[in-house]
């Protein structure tokens, strides 16, 4: 399928799509977008920004077309060998999961805007980006002058890309592979501090995967006017929109920026390669509902942080405040007596990006943070830290990526008890599909690493923590701290 893409309207941001389609001689054929997007579990329904769809045919005459569903169109081509598909999509949402225009930036996340043909996903498109001549493309597929190419819908879905005159960029290499990164929004952080830091907690990452599986990652950095922290993750690249810019240069601020990152490059192996089985392949057209979020997210902000402080990047006190900033999210929510984390994780095409009701839910992210800390630590008590969760997710990756499957919650425990030598059933039975037993375990783990969480309420009543090392930690509290910092 070639694609070209061109910048229909600026001022009211829409960028303008148009697709040749070879019929192969069919006299239907039907025509699909995207209802959601990978990385974000609900239902997007993207078809609600597209206007002005036309169909011709060869002779530029308009073919009829009528609607299956709410994103697929069925195109009458009778006697037809190519047709020409056009719309407009509206392209004004500028975070870092979505697509934008105006006269100085087009912006791209395909799985919005790209229809596929029903039934051949699997071929090769073409992106013909009709832009001025002086603009760079930041983008993870190949490029050739103004074209990408990708070799699936998969693929291309999964390619964001930026087009900009004032793009910025930088490069260094790792291990055998090229690290990227792309700023819009004119500032950009010290660039070789920026490189050092990556350099070590990407390497830190690839170690316990056994491997960096790319050529080229691309970190597309999108710097915004006001306050702002989005990310969102792809096989061979990633957004992050971040603001406000005036702040890029503060401590606290780059240590975030930092912390996304950090996120968002682990969920490189843990997601975009590794899955879970419902999600392989993805089903743009519907619900890929998964209990599994604690596992694709939770561990994945667990580690996030976590590889800073190990990799030295960040020091204890930076790592323990985070740390605090997500236990007092979980403490905050009573929904933790109330619902599991394999519900919330199936629910999270219902309300999982929102609040949502009082004590209803928790969250992937937070209560699977915690969930993977106590499950890191228990290995590490258990084997005398010869093995930690590191072990566990490196053989996962094999299990499933490696062999080309996705994974299940039963591979995930086996592969606990494999690797810590003794049984999660309760870890399951009450912390993953149980509700309200988290206390129990929280201070199990501190215990065991010899910290003590100090909870106080501030004025508004919300609990606060505190993370402190004890005052007298016994050796083996002592040992077991060590290997988890390190
Ligand atoms: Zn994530």
């Amino acid at each position: 399928m070639n694609y070209t893409v061109y910048m229909a309207d600026t001022t009211d941001h829409f960028v303008g799509l148009q697709a040749k389609i070879n019929t192969q001689g069919e006299k239907l054929i039907q025509l699909q977008l995207p209802a959601w997007r990978p990385g974000r579990y609900e239902l997007g329904n993207f078809a609600k920004h597209i206007r002005k769809l036309k169909i011709t045919g060869d002779t530029g005459d308009q073919l009829d077309f009528y609607k299956l569903s709410k994103d697929c169109w069925e195109v009458n081509c009778l006697n037809q060998d190519v047709i020409t598909l056009s719309y407009e999509y509206f392209a004004n949402q500028p975070d870092a999961g979505a697509c934008f225009i105006n006269e100085n930036l087009l912006y791209l996340n395909p799985v919005h805007c790209f229809m596929y043909v029903v039934g051949r996903a699997n071929e090769t498109f073409t992106i013909s980006l009709d832009i001025p001549d002086h603009w760079r493309i930041a983008c993870q597929l190949p490029q050739y002058e103004k074209k990408l190419l990708a070799n699936s819908f998969d693929t291309l879905a999964d390619s964001p890309l930026f087009a900009s005159p004032n793009l910025i960029h930088h490069s260094f290499g790792l291990n055998q592979s090229t690290i990227h990164f792309w700023f819009e929004g004119g500032v950009v952080p010290d660039m070789q501090l920026l490189e050092e830091h990556t350099r070590k907690y990407a390497l830190a990452q690839t170690e316990i995967f056994g491997e960096l599986p790319l050529i080229d990652y691309h970190f597309l950095y999108l710097i915004l006017p006001s306050k702002f922290r989005h990310g969102v993750e792809h096989a061979d690249s990633t957004v992050i929109a971040m603001g406000p810019a005036s702040e890029l240069v503060e401590k606290s601020f780059y240590n975030d920026f930092l912390a996304i990152s950090s996120h968002e490059l682990f969920h490189l192996w843990n997601i975009k390669r590794m899955r879970p089985a419902e999600m392989l392949p993805y089903d743009f057209t519907k619900e890929n509902y998964s209990r599994l979020g604690y596992i694709y997210e939770g561990i994945t902000t667990y580690y996030g942080d976590l590889m800073l402080l190990r990799s030295g990047v960040w020091d204890l006190n930076t790592y323990f405040s985070s740390l605090c900033g997500d236990l007092d999210r979980h403490l905050n929510n009573e929904g933790r007596f109330n619902y599991s984390l394999a519900e919330s994780s199936f629910d999270t095409w219902l309300d999982g990006y929102v609040q949502g009701v009082k004590g209803r839910k928790v969250s992937i992210y937070m209560e699977g943070l915690v969930a993977a800390w106590i499950a890191d630590v228990k290995i590490l008590v258990q084997t005398k830290g010869k093995y930690r969760l590191d072990e566990v997710m490196k053989r996962l990756y094999e299990q499933s990526y490696k062999s080309g499957r996705g994974y299940t919650q039963e591979m995930y425990k086996n592969t606990l008890e494999s690797v810590a030598g003794i049984s999660f059933e309760n870890y399951f039975t009450e912390l993953i599909d149980g509700k309200g037993n988290w206390d129990k375990y929280i201070a199990e783990t501190l215990e065991y690493i010899g910290l003590e969480l100090i909870v106080q309420k501030d004025e508004l009543g919300n609990l606060l923590s505190r993370l402190v090392k004890k005052q007298q930690m016994s050796n083996s509290q002592a040992e077991i701290f060590d290997f988890w910092i390190k």
